[in-house]
């Protein structure tokens, strides 16, 4: 039963989701996933910052 994260931009769910998605840490493209906080994060970054993408 994951919750659906919304994109803090458009406010959908991130397969509706049609912005721009880059990282927000580092702006960065590799695996980008919508995160608890609505915002985008690359791997890299969820994996240095212990955040869960979007299941
Ligand atoms: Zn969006
Ligand atoms: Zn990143």
């Amino acid at each position: 039963m994951a919750e659906k994260y919304r994109c803090a931009v458009c406010d959908l769910e991130e397969s509706s989701c049609a912005c721009d998605k880059y990282c927000f840490l580092c702006q960065g493209g590799n695996e980008v996933r919508l995160c608890s906080d609505g915002l985008y994060y690359c791997l890299e970054c969820r994996e240095a910052c212990d955040l869960e993408a979007q299941v």
